[in-house]
């Protein structure tokens, strides 16, 4: 079993379920992280079994191959291995507000500062696009392979690989992300959880 080759297996979250309450509660994190991260896992796995050489490719690799799927397949592998990528990502990014460690760092702080003049306006520019995903999907800090910033919008489960572009930040603005306690009220969750997001790591 591993995390990014199959048979894929769910991760377990780095933190306690509780421990980003008030800003994520409780029991959006065990539907979010156990029913419908692990419905991707599952779901992808199933979408593999019949195919024993994407399963010796890595989860990356898959998903910035898709052209290269076979058409019958191609699909519903890319949605769930996204889905698997995202939430991965996700999950891993986000930290409990008390540990501080919210705002970008070192190089990452300068090419914010510089590519979106600073960090407060460059949250705004974040979370003003993350309000105009229509339907389900995700809005993302990636950078590109030109070492540029940029503020994508992901439809569903698309990922930034397909664009060759590596993800920074991921906010998941599926309602399921947000639904019990925040009901329909985007807005409310976008601002809130600035409090329990990091940056990932440059890779
Ligand atoms: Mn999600």
């Amino acid at each position: 079993m591993s995390y990014n080759r199959y048979p894929y297996e769910l991760p377990a979250l780095p933190y306690p379920y509780n421990a980003l309450m008030p800003y994520i509660d409780t029991e959006t994190m065990h539907y979010h992280h156990d029913r419908h991260f692990q419905t991707y896992v599952d779901n992808l796995n199933a979408a593999l079994k019949p195919y024993p050489v994407l399963q010796r490719l890595q989860l990356e690799q898959i998903l910035r191959r898709g052209n290269l799927l076979p058409a019958e397949a191609r699909t519903k592998i890319l949605q769930n291995a996204g889905g698997v990528y995202n939430h991965m990502l996700f999950f891993e990014g986000l930290s409990p507000a008390a540990e501080g460690r919210h705002e970008p760092q070192g190089r990452l702080a300068e090419l914010i500062n510089k590519t979106f003049s600073s960090y407060q306006n460059f949250q705004k520019l974040f979370t003003d696009q993350a309000m105009e995903v229509f339907g389900s999907g995700w809005t993302c800090l990636a950078m590109t392979a030109q070492q540029q910033l940029k503020i994508v919008n992901l439809a569903n489960q698309e990922t930034t690989l397909a664009q060759n572009a590596v993800p920074l930040l991921l906010f998941d603005v599926w309602e399921h992300a947000y639904y019990l306690k925040y009901k329909n009220a985007r807005a409310d969750y976008l601002a809130q959880l600035w409090h329990v997001v990091r940056f990932l790591e440059f890779r």
